[in-house]
């Protein structure tokens, strides 16, 4: 039978999103959203909102919310880009700096959408076990363009040491691209890394500490030169009104950001010493959720 559909995506296992369940009484978390809401200024902006404003695109170049996050991280806007969700950042990166003929790795476990978008690219995949406790194992990044460290790691919730993270960044060729979904919630980031190094990039999200899932918002940081490869090859207009007018609202609140990770910090602790005194196992999160498995004769399923 002849189709009209590339070879990769007839046979392409599509990366399964999070279940959506309806109806009340359902506080979502199953895609580790925040369980508070964002900032009431965000509430504000939306009230504030002109539906006249949406006849016109929004700024392709996202300027004024590149501006706060630079800002913020102490970098030029030169060193921003701003995606629609970090996802949109990821699937970039494989598509600027992974050559036709070279691979793109990862750890295993980690985040399961990588092995999607390389296999939309027609990438070879080359993904590097972790430890049985899940920590860090040296990678060989022999034919690799690119590499992704998930930090803080999921599904496993812990952090990577930050020395090696440094380490293979030294030692490698290509790109490595520091996925920090999660960082808020975590001791350390690579933000400093991606703002001395040639070849690091760091992601960042707003759906999951800023409480911004359904505005689809993330944005990278690192080298001018790559950023600069990055914004060459996105959508004009990739990020919505609504999305910048949203994103600019919640950076404006810093206070309300961090008491709700303060909360949820604090949440985790008491969650992981509740199960823990029931004989599970927990791993010491260092993100928005727990990775755990049920003392025998349980069983997580
Ligand atoms: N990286 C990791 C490790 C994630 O778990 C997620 C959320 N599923 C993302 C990136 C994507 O986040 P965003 O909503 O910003 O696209």
């Amino acid at each position: 039978m002849t189709t009209r559909i590339r070879p990769s995506v007839r046979a392409l296992h599509a990366y399964t999103p999070g279940e959506q369940p309806a109806g009340e009484g359902v506080l979502k978390l199953n895609t580790n959203e925040n369980p508070y809401p964002p900032s009431p200024r965000v509430a504000e902006a939306l009230a504030r909102f002109a539906a006249d404003d949406l006849r016109t695109y929004p700024d392709p170049q996202c300027r004024e919310l590149r501006e706060r996050l630079a800002e913020r991280h102490g970098c030029g806007p030169d060193q921003v880009v701003v995606g629609n969700g970090s996802d949109e950042i990821l699937a970039l990166c494989l598509r600027a700096f992974v050559r036709r003929d070279r691979a793109a790795g990862w750890f295993d476990p980690s985040y399961s959408l990588y092995p999607v978008l390389a296999a939309i690219e027609d990438l070879p995949a080359r993904p590097v076990s972790l430890t049985e406790d899940f920590a860090w194992t040296d990678p060989d990044l022999g034919e690799a363009d690119l590499f992704f460290v998930t930090h803080p790691n999921a599904p496993t919730s812990l952090e990577f040491p930050k020395a090696r993270i440094a380490d293979l960044a030294d030692r490698f060729s290509g790109v490595l691209v520091v996925d920090e979904a999660y960082v808020d919630f975590a001791e350390t980031d690579c933000l400093d890394l991606a703002l001395s190094r040639d070849n690091v990039i760091v992601t960042r999200s707003f759906s999951k500490s800023w409480s911004l899932a359904g505005a689809r918002l993330g944005y990278a940081v690192g080298p001018s030169e790559l950023i600069g490869a990055l914004f060459k090859i996105k959508d004009s207009y990739n990020v919505s009104r609504l999305a910048q007018t949203v994103g600019l609202a919640a950076l404006s609140d810093p206070e309300t950001f961090d008491a709700r990770i303060a909360a949820i910090r604090s949440t985790r602790g008491t969650a992981t010493d509740a199960l823990r005194t029931r004989g599970f196992w927990v791993a010491d999160s260092r993100t928005n959720f727990i990775w755990t498995r049920p003392p025998a004769p349980h069983r997580a399923q």
